[in-house]
């Protein structure tokens, strides 16, 4: 059984519950994870708050000295992360070492800090006054996160908010517990006191219990949009910031005169790397006047040739999906696609991986002549099922990508930059990408999508994260002189 991980050491859990956690791969248990009641996360909150003076107190130098330590251990363990993301959510050994790249980047962003957190400073705002501004520490801060980035979506909050001077309680997906785990002990090898980072594995029960607890300040959530909306409303009850990301249909607009072996190249690996399990994967096709048969002819070549394999073979392509329940449901999006008349390009649907039988594997999907009204075009399928549907212009393909609830991400290629430029400005999506299937910013830039995407004011870390993790205080200051006049006055001061 998996221990929890407070006041920095691992904590046997207090809760009867418990779950397995299993290897897509080859549907076996591969260690058990406790789900943590309200016990559990009473100590996690206490051990948080009791840290959290001292750490507020800590110079932000230090702190990031800290930090930077953890990022050096980060990158030596970067095989060893891959390798637990790897078995507990089945991606590719390549494709989860980007992932904690990508995570190590945030972190790298975190030791910055004592430059981040320079306020803004404006002498003589009245005669003999100046004033200046401060970002301030909060208080405990809290983190929930999905399945589908073991590592890089705990990255994008807890290293920002501790940077910024806060201490953290992370509540990792209970399908892949154990990168979370590992970071926090490398977190305390670096030098993290204890107490300043937790990790309360667990579901629902866990996540109440954070988002009712009055100590708990902020609340950091990714996963899907019913979830995101139910966080978002009920964190706001309790009176606490919030920011919680949701699902996403991210949809790809193909122009007539995009170079078609570069897109489609480009498309294959946003829509079925991860298997599709990426909060930004390409889902949607959207091909522009003549370019579709082209196109989707190379897909399906393309498609065709992918090895569907367990993530730590070498030559796979693309790994199994999360579990049976989730296997099937994609499936029952397949079977649904071709009820309502899609035409079936490729099916995943047949699939054996040999020596696996027993793994959660889908085999790549293209479904072409899709249609809005269609299922497999309105709901998010979070699976390796890509859908074409084709317009005659640009201006078509705006209004279907606007209508969609979801706006996470979202790409354009094109080899006119007055298309561009039309498509970057009329967009209601956050994230957007320009020949880039996948627009995920850099750490130092913020991640977020809009509308059913994101609910909250602001994204993930670079200055959006600085901003959500501290409060702003500003600071007006005056040393009278022994001549200056003070007569009292109830007039409301100008200071000019
Ligand atoms: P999920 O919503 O099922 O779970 C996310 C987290 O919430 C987990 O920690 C889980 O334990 C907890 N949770 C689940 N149900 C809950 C409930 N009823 N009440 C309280 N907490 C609950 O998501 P998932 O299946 O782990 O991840 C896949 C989803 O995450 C997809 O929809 C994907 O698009 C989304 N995602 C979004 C982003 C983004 O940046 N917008 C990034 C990654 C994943």
């Amino acid at each position: 059984m998996i221990k929890l991980w407070i006041n920095g050491q691992r904590t046997q859990s207090h809760s009867t519950r418990s779950a397995e956690v299993i290897n897509p791969a080859t549907g076996c248990v591969i260690r058990q994870v406790p789900l943590a009641d309200s016990t559990d996360i009473e100590l996690a909150v206490a051990a948080a708050s009791a840290a959290f003076p001292g750490w507020r107190d800590t110079t932000a130098l230090r702190r990031s000295r800290i930090i930077s330590r953890f990022r050096e251990l980060l990158e030596l363990h970067r095989a060893e992360l891959a390798q637990l993301a790897s078995e507990e959510h089945g991606k590719t050994l390549e494709d989860a070492a980007g992932s904690v790249q990508r995570g190590i980047e945030v972190v790298e962003f975190a030791s910055g800090i004592p430059h981040l957190l320079k306020g803004e400073h404006a002498e003589n705002v009245g005669r003999g006054v100046d004033c200046h501004s401060m970002l301030q520490a909060i208080g405990v801060c809290a983190g929930i996160t999905p399945f589908n980035f073991p590592a890089m979506v705990p990255m994008w909050m807890f290293p920002v908010a501790i940077a910024c001077g806060n201490t953290f309680i992370l509540k990792p997906s209970e399908k892949v517990p154990s990168c979370s785990l590992r970071m926090a002990e490398l977190f305390k090898e670096a030098g993290l006191p204890d107490g300043v980072f937790n990790v309360v594995p667990g579901d629902k029960a866990a996540v109440d219990a954070l988002l009712a607890h009055p100590l708990v300040r902020t609340i950091s959530f990714v996963g899907s949009t019913p979830v995101a909306q139910y966080i978002y409303q009920t964190a706001a009850r309790y009176g606490k910031r919030v920011q919680a990301l949701g699902g996403a249909k991210n949809h790809a607009v193909v122009m007539p005169d995009a170079d078609l072996d570069f897109t489609a190249d480009a498309i294959m690996g946003a829509a079925y790397g991860s298997a599709g399990e990426r909060c930004m994967a390409i889902s949607v096709v959207v091909a522009v006047g003549d370019i579709a048969d082209g196109l989707v002819a190379r897909l399906k070549a393309a498609a065709e040739k992918l090895v569907v394999g367990a993530g730590d073979q070498k030559g796979v392509d693309m790994g199994p999906v999360i579990s049976a329940l989730h296997r099937d449901k994609i499936m029952a999006y397949i079977d649904s696609g071709v009820a309502q008349g899609a035409t079936r390009v490729t099916d995943g649907r047949g699939i054996k991986v040999s020596g696996y039988e027993g793994g959660y594997f889908v085999g790549p999907t293209l479904f072409d002549d899709v249609t809005p009204d269609m299922t497999i075009y309105r709901e998010e399928i979070f699976g390796p099922v890509l859908a074409v549907l084709r317009v005659a212009t640009l201006e078509a393909a705006i209004t279907l990508v606007n209508s969609n609830a979801y706006a996470n991400g979202t790409a354009i290629f094109t080899a006119s930059g007055t298309d561009a430029r039309r498509f970057q400005n009329e967009i209601e999506v956050g994230m957007v990408g320009i020949n880039v299937p996948i627009p995920v910013p850099m750490a130092f830039f913020s991640f977020g999508g809009w509308k059913s995407s994101l609910f909250g004011d602001l994204h993930m870390h670079g200055m959006e994260g600085v901003k959500f993790y501290t409060r702003t205080k500003a600071v007006t200051t005056r040393w009278p002189e022994a001549s200056d006049s003070n007569a009292s006055t109830l007039v409301m001061p100008t200071m000019s």
